[in-house]
């Protein structure tokens, strides 16, 4: 059965016209929505008071790591650098640091959390490059399992999810806190 389902899956993603969706997930995070918002949605959400409303799951000293509203998995996060740069070289080195720091930080919170198979990490710079905040660099961590096509529907750019935001925000924050 579970074969069977996985096959008809792969099928359908080889004549799928977003295959890439699904080996390069982080492009197509954050899409057409967020762009329509006036001002970077980044910058808003630092100024969020709740960070519950804001979904951010922790505040360091350069950066925050914030979920991704549109995940592409459950417990996909972006870390982002406080400030609003639009290119990964003009990062101050310490907040590049931190940057990777959290990255490894996320790494082990995912796994703990949702035991996957692998971790995608990726960074998109520039539109061309496929970010859809093109102004704020940020850098997309998110599990991955080796059937996860089986759960995560392409369909339409439309998402199925297991878990609501809300869940994965608490569970995330319980663990950074610990
Ligand atoms: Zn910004």
């Amino acid at each position: 059965m579970f074969q069977r389902s996985g096959f008809v899956t792969n099928l359908y993603l080889l004549t799928c016209p977003s295959m890439d969706y699904l080996w390069t997930p982080w492009r197509y995070a954050y899409v057409s929505n967020t762009e329509k918002s006036a001002g970077c949605v980044f910058c808003e959400a630092v100024k969020e008071q709740e960070d519950a409303k804001a979904k951010i799951v922790y505040r360091g000293e350069k950066c925050f790591v914030i979920l991704n509203a549109y995940p592409y998995t459950p417990g996909h996060v972006m870390i982002v650098p406080y400030q609003h740069l639009d290119e990964l070289r003009k990062l101050p080195a310490e907040a590049a640091g931190e940057m990777m720091a959290l990255s490894q930080r996320m790494e082990s919170v995912l796994r703990e959390l949702y035991h996957p198979d692998g971790i995608n990490l990726g960074m998109n710079i520039g539109k061309a490059a496929g970010a859809g905040i093109a102004g704020h660099i940020h850098m997309h961590v998110l599990p991955r399992w080796v059937a996860d096509a089986n759960f995560v529907s392409v369909v339409g750019e439309t998402r199925v999810l297991p878990e609501t935001l809300e869940v994965t925000w608490e569970k995330m924050r319980e663990k950074m806190a610990g």
